[in-house]
């Protein structure tokens, strides 16, 4: 038990700056601009990227990306994960610890037949 909180804030500490974060996929295309006399008529493309950004309900936002502002959108997608991924872990943390304290409430018998939770709503049933 003592494990888990130690191992769970361990892993809040390795939370980055909320403030960064940015959601979204980063997409980057070579393409043409479509100027006859540009480099890229003679195959040498542009890059571009853009930030894409699914919404609940279903519309989607695309921010161009230009190149000095890449390393940014990087990083705040990165932080994202690294939010998700923590949020999941301690979350399983959290789950273990209730297990956990479950066991230790019955102190290993579950005769009551209600475990630790609904303790107002359960029915008695005997
Ligand atoms: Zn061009």
């Amino acid at each position: 038990m003592r494990r888990l909180t130690e191992r769970r804030q361990r892993l809040l500490a390795k939370l980055p700056p909320l403030e960064e974060v940015l959601r979204g996929s980063l997409i980057e295309r070579a393409v043409r601009c479509g100027k006859a006399s540009c480099r890229c008529a003679a195959g040498e493309l542009h890059d571009s990227a853009y930030l894409s950004v699914t919404h609940r309900g279903g519309g989607t936002e695309q921010i161009s990306v230009p190149r000095e502002l890449l390393r940014n959108v990087r990083h705040g997608i990165a932080v994202y994960l690294q939010w998700w991924e923590i949020l999941e872990q301690v979350s399983a943390i959290n789950r273990d610890l209730l297990r956990h304290q479950r066991a230790t409430r019955r102190g290993g018998s579950d005769g009551d037949g209600q475990g630790a939770v609904g303790h107002k709503r359960a029915k008695r049933r005997q």
